[in-house]
């Protein structure tokens, strides 16, 4: 048995909690050793803006399952970070955390070793060892949510430098373009993040109201014209930009995640067109795009990250 901070005993299993911070959503599990989801729990990220309301969250994570044999925590975070130090240096859709410490806050709140990586990079990391993505040498993965996200594995291994580097989604597609969540200007976000793609759809529309993407889906299927045209648009942007990486990178698969990518069968045909119109031909040989596999990627990739670095460490 083992006893964290405040009293917390954890018994039997052993087990890794993964986080999956996004910009909407705070998605939090155990998994065990096979790396198996065993418990979730999802909460509206903006509930846990503040690092007060956070950290809370962190305890009552951990009392609430305090009856596995926690060995780790692992963070997916949306923005970038310094790997080897779980540093934030800040997170473009969520403000408020810039140059913050969260590794070393984390571990002298649990008492648990704490490790933190790219929320792209770990959902990358997920279906690279158990999802859609593996045993593939070369592959670029994009989180297709708030922001847009990605990674690159190249000879199996996910691409990164001391920062969380793979940022796709701030690589410029215009020489000008609307003000990113970054601070540039142009990036591919701004023409595929659902934040635009919803102000672009109620553009169209001339209307104030609420709305989610997956109504803006709902809508297409329905053959509403406005709908129509975002998601038009939306593939035309994310091919040339895929066709490009695809040239930088030759990869075997593109896997999409995130939100966003619940309406992979509506965009699908017309991105696949303009990735082969964009790309060079040699590279579209083995090239396949796909949806990621696996429900909860983020968090599993979260998990795995702990077990990994645990492993390394013991054998270190
Ligand atoms: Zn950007």
């Amino acid at each position: 048995m083992q006893t964290l901070k405040y009293g917390i005993k954890c018994f039997s299993m052993k087990a890794y909690l993964g986080i999956d911070w996004g910009g909407t959503f705070f998605k939090a599990g155990v998994i065990d050793e096979r790396a198996k989801l065993l418990k979730k729990e999802v909460v509206y990220s903006p509930y846990l803006k503040e690092k007060e309301s956070f950290f809370k969250k962190i305890k009552e994570l951990l009392q609430r399952f305090s009856s596995y044999s926690l060995k780790g925590i692992g963070v997916g975070a949306p923005g970038v970070v310094n790997i080897p130090k779980g540093f934030i240096y800040y997170l473009p859709n969520i403000s408020g955390w810039e140059k913050y410490p969260l590794k070393e806050s984390l571990q002298r709140l649990t008492g648990l070793p704490v490790y933190v990586d790219n929320d792209a990079n770990l959902f990358a990391l997920a279906e690279l060892r158990l999802g859609v993505a593996k045993g593939k040498a070369r592959v670029i993965f994009l989180t297709l949510g708030t922001g847009l996200g990605g990674a690159v594995a190249f000879e199996g291994k996910i691409l990164k430098g001391d920062t969380s580097s793979g940022e796709l989604g701030h690589i410029p597609i215009t020489l000008d373009g609307k003000k990113c969540s970054c601070g540039a200007r142009g990036c591919i976000e701004t023409f595929v993040g659902a934040t635009y793609l919803i102000e672009r759809y109620r553009r169209l529309k001339k209307k104030k109201k609420e709305i989610q993407v997956r109504e803006i889906f709902k809508k297409a299927l329905q053959g509403e014209r406005e709908a129509l045209v975002v998601w038009k648009e939306f593939s035309q942007s994310l091919g040339r930009f895929l066709g490009g990486m695809a040239n930088l990178f030759n990869p075997q698969m593109i896997v999409l995640g995130g939100g966003v990518a619940g309406a992979f069968t509506l965009f699908k045909p017309l991105l696949w067109e303009v990735i082969t119109h964009q790309a060079m031909w040699p590279h579209l040989k083995q090239l396949k795009i796909v949806r990621g596999k696996l429900k909860d990627a983020g968090i599993i990739g979260a998990g795995i990250l702990v077990k990994e670095n645990l492993k390394q460490r013991r054998e270190g």
